[in-house]
């Protein structure tokens, strides 16, 4: 019984802790299958492809096409100050799709499907709480990452 409790909550807990610190590190992470070495982002804690729960992460680069978009005018609660926004789905080159903001660097006039875009980890440094989001730059967009110790 606590065998299985522990299973069931010790694992994803601390599976999602090593995701958030990654990010707050600056680094967009996907997951790889350390069975068959499918790789996916978002990162899975089990392979879609053979089941297995043997994963680590992997540094994904961000960068990718635009694969659609859309512009949010009616806003869910809590986003209503920042509206009108875009979003945008990327098909990153690592395989895997990210949901993200257009950051400021491309105009929504510039906006075309299949363009090129880096997707960039952002953090709300003010809150306590871990608030991140991706946003689209330009291809070749650099930022600040953490030197991860391994
Ligand atoms: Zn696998």
């Amino acid at each position: 019984m606590f065998k299985w409790f522990g299973k069931v909550n010790y694992t994803p807990y601390t599976k999602v802790t090593d995701f958030a610190r990654h990010l707050r590190n600056g680094r967009l992470m996907g997951s790889r299958c350390k069975k068959c070495g499918a790789t996916s982002f978002p990162p899975r804690a089990d392979c879609d492809t053979c089941m297995s729960e043997q994963f680590e992460f992997s540094e994904v680069s961000g960068k990718g096409t635009l694969h659609t978009y859309t512009k949010i005018v009616a806003a869910p609660t809590g986003f209503e100050d920042v509206t009108p926004y875009t979003v945008g789905v990327v098909d990153l080159e690592e395989g895997g799709k990210a949901l993200a903001w257009f950051g400021e660097s491309i105009p929504e006039n510039d906006i075309e499907i299949g363009m090129e875009v880096q997707v960039v980890p952002r953090i709300f440094e003010e809150l306590e709480e871990i608030k991140v989001y991706y946003s689209l730059e330009q291809p070749g967009t650099t930022w600040s990452k953490a030197e991860v110790p391994e």
